[in-house]
């Protein structure tokens, strides 16, 4: 038998953007299998030895059939499950329809709970790790991106409500909060109105000087920190916390 073939197994949604794709290489390299899960291809295509799921989140019905497939396919279970899929709106709150709001809602906050629910056998089975993917939006937010503040606050509530139900079982449950991290997602929201700067390159300097060390993230360091709550042998008494991963951005008032 492999290595690979003995190894832990991460299941990590949103494998094919700018944080997934950096987290699958950080699992690999810690030797762990990986199962990618996206709705979309990965732009860099994903190592041989992942297993490429493409799943939509927003129907509950295909996170339902995922969870039949992977408990019957994992007989040793699943040791971490990597919530990191999910989308943004950039509008006002007024200018936002309730159909976008529920889009958004169910790939944020319905499916960690519905892939937890659904994967709940092979969690327990694989005393796994669950890291949510939150923002630093969930503690202090800005301007028209309020269902996206949202839903990561609410997702920051599900990381201690599910880390109080699955103690029990020996589930851990954390949530990363990255601030601004050099992906797709970043470049999009940058675009808002609200943001300081007259384009895009004006509003990316403004960004960095913001924070404290003066850069916005690399996918990888964002993969790292789940990494870590992910990896028993690191983080075995860690459970319910948010980890903020932001260069020191929520560290300073926004006022000085
Ligand atoms: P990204 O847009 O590059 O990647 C998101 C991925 O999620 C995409 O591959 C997309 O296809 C997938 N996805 C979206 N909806 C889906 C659905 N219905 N079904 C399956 N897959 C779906 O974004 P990113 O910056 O890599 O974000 C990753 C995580 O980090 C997100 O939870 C995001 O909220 C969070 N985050 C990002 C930043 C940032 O500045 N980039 C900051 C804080 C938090």
């Amino acid at each position: 038998m492999s290595k690979r073939e003995t190894a832990k197994v991460a299941l990590i949604t949103g494998a094919a953007g700018g944080i997934g794709r950096a987290t699958v290489d950080v699992f690999l390299v810690e030797g762990w299998q990986v199962v990618a899960l996206d709705r979309e291809q990965a732009e860099r295509p994903l190592p041989d030895d992942v297993q490429f799921l493409r799943v939509d989140l927003s129907a509950a019905r295909e996170i339902e059939r995922l969870g039949e497939e992977l408990s019957e396919r994992l007989p040793a279970g699943l040791h971490a499950l990597v919530n990191n899929a999910a989308m943004q709106i950039t509008k006002k709150l007024v200018e936002t329809d309730p159909e976008e709001w529920d889009a958004l809602m169910a790939v944020n906050l319905r499916a960690p709970y519905l892939l937890a629910k659904a994967l709940y056998p092979a969690l327990k089975r694989g005393r796994a790790a669950i890291v949510n993917v939150a923002s630093v939006h969930a503690l202090a937010t800005s301007a028209e991106i309020g269902a996206y503040a949202a839903s990561k606050g609410g997702l920051l509530a599900l990381t201690r409500a599910m880390a109080i139900e699955f103690a029990a079982d020996r589930v851990r449950v954390n949530a990363v909060l990255p601030g601004a991290t050099d992906t797709a997602m970043l470049e999009a929201g940058l675009s808002r109105s609200s943001l300081e700067g007259e384009n895009r390159e004006e509003s990316g300097v403004a960004l960095a000087e913001k924070i404290l060390l003066g850069r916005v993230a690399r996918p990888e360091e964002i993969g790292r920190a789940i990494f870590f709550l992910a990896d028993e042998k690191q983080s075995s008494y860690i459970t319910g916390q948010p980890l903020v991963v932001d260069g020191g951005a929520t560290a300073q008032l926004s006022i000085e």
